[in-house]
């Protein structure tokens, strides 16, 4: 492993957003209102694990393992790791996700989750890359907009390493 990664976005930063959030996304489904909340792993956990404890009134969670085909990542293959427990039709789903990216894998999600006739089908990601988009997706909560650049920590991997970070980082090494 090379040099430490860079700050980008340091803690205090990401949890007075992620509290924010919370709130705001609270706000949208009414006070009463069971939210289905689902992890997209990996990459999500720890901002799901902040968004939960931020996100008052009645929410169930579950748990979604996704993996891009290996080197096709560009076409938006996907295949599912490991399925939800439990069946969404007629929940209020909110998709919690790490990063939306050339947002082929929210693509993938929205058409995979919506066939499931969910009540609604909502989500929040942490950061949003739109300069790199390649398909046109809905994305209803944003944490943080940021250029194009390969960030790390706090839940978002390189080679798997780093997860455990408790800021966003760059690697200097990256673009
Ligand atoms: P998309 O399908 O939108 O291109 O990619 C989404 C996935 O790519 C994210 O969930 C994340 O796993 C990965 N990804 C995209 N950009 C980054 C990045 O800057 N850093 C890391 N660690 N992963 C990224």
């Amino acid at each position: 492993m090379g040099s430490a990664p860079t700050p980008f976005i340091d803690a205090e930063r990401l949890s007075a957003r992620i509290a924010e959030m919370g709130h705001q996304i609270r706000a949208t489904y009414g006070p009463d209102e069971t939210i289905t909340a689902v992890a997209v792993l990996k990459g999500s956990i720890v901002f799901f694990a902040d968004l939960l404890r931020s996100l008052p009134g009645p929410v169930t969670c579950d748990f979604l393992g996704l993996q891009s085909y290996e080197g096709t990542v560009s076409s938006g293959a996907v295949r599912i790791t490991h399925d939800l427990r439990a069946d969404i039709a007629g929940k209020h789903v909110l998709v919690v996700e790490d990063i939306v990216d050339t947002g082929l894998t929210l693509d993938y999600l929205h058409r995979t989750l919506g066939a499931r006739n969910p009540a609604s089908l909502r989500v929040a990601t942490l950061l949003d890359k739109p300069s790199r988009r390649r398909v046109d997706v809905r994305v209803d909560w944003v944490g943080f907009t940021i250029e194009d650049r390969f960030v790390v920590g706090f839940g978002l991997d390189h080679d798997q390493m780093l997860r455990n970070l408790p800021y966003i980082g760059t690697l200097d090494d990256s673009p």
